[in-house]
């Protein structure tokens, strides 16, 4: 049995999420699986989507690759944490790759698992003699379009992706036929309208670190200014309670059907009180330990205050 640890034969990219540079190691290691490829470097192999804000496998390869940047930094430069930071509970901040953290109901997002690619992006790459690779910005959650060539993004073949959308299965991006089935894949298809088109913007910004969110306790105080009811210590009165009802309506349908369509799969589910669960003004205003996904805070915001710029700073 072959003991020897293997190395990390692949560079990351300056754009790219750091799972994606295993399937060129994979591909480059001349190992027949995945697995055997990744002996030595990582055992936090399951589920590997791009939408993990902490998890071993990330401290791993940053141990394997090292340099001068803090692990923090690492997560910035090649994770989605950049757009995650601002809306996590100070206690949470301290990330060591220890566990797996998802944000809250992440699983709620048609496209948290998915891994996204442009043809474009991929036609540049091999002109420079590059390997495809997975750009960070096109794993954003909700993304479908390319920031750069504006067109729609290509996901994993919705014939036979079910069976896997690990990226030890999909490997690097292969291009419009499936590399497993050989059926032709079509770009995402998804709803766009100008609040999309924001959202998409907004989390663009704040991954570049060019946009700002106030720190958590002050963004949940102007929520709860905005809502009229500071945070409650010995429950809500009733009139309360039936002011936030009346707010979450308005949440629930204050933008087009087909963008909760589009986000959520979890919409106009029959047996809920709410008309998607998961968009929770209540529990995002107050719950002020849990971490919810940054479009659900994105789409609160949008409606509360129009845009980041424009959240009141509270002392
Ligand atoms: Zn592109
Ligand atoms: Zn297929």
């Amino acid at each position: 049995m072959n003991t020897q640890e293997h190395h990390l034969n692949a560079v990351i990219r300056k754009d790219e999420h750091v799972l994606s540079m295993l399937a060129r190691h994979h591909m480059l290691s001349g190992y027949r699986t995945y697995r055997t490829a990744m002996k030595g470097i990582s055992t936090d192999l399951s589920r590997q989507y791009p939408s993990a804000v902490d998890r071993p496998i990330y401290r791993d390869i940053y141990t394997s690759v090292s340099s001068e940047e803090s692990y923090i930094d690492f997560l910035k430069a090649h994770t989605l944490f950049n757009v995650y930071e601002s809306f996590m509970p100070k206690q949470m901040n301290n990330l060591q790759g220890e566990t797996i953290l998802y944000p809250n109901s992440y699983s709620r997002f048609n496209t948290s698992h998915e891994w996204r690619f442009c043809l474009s992006c991929m036609a540049e790459s091999d002109q420079t003699g590059e390997m495809p690779y997975f750009q960070l910005a096109h794993q954003l959650p909700t993304v479908s379009v390319c920031h750069k060539h504006q067109e729609r993004l290509y996901s994993s073949c919705t014939s036979c992706y079910i069976k896997g959308k690990n990226i030890d299965r999909i490997g690097c991006p292969a291009g419009t036929t499936c590399r497993f089935c050989k059926e032709k894949l079509s770009p995402l298809n998804t709803y766009l309208d100008d609040d999309m088109h924001w959202l998409h913007q907004t989390l663009l910004r704040l991954l570049s670190g060019e946009a700002k969110i106030p720190a958590f306790n002050k963004l949940l105080a102007a929520y709860q200014n905005a809502l009229g009811i500071r945070k409650y210590s010995n429950g809500f009165t009733v009139a309360e309670r039936t002011h936030l009802e009346s707010l979450q309506f308005e949440l629930d349908n204050h933008f087009d059907p087909r963008l909760y369509h589009t986000i959520f799969n979890n919409s106009d589910k029959s047996n809920s009180g709410k008309l998607t669960p998961s968009l929770s003004l209540y529990k995002a205003a107050y719950h002020d330990k849990t971490f919810f996904s940054p479009v659900v805070h994105l789409l609160i915001i949008r409606m509360l205050f129009g845009d980041i710029d424009s959240i009141p700073s509270i002392n």
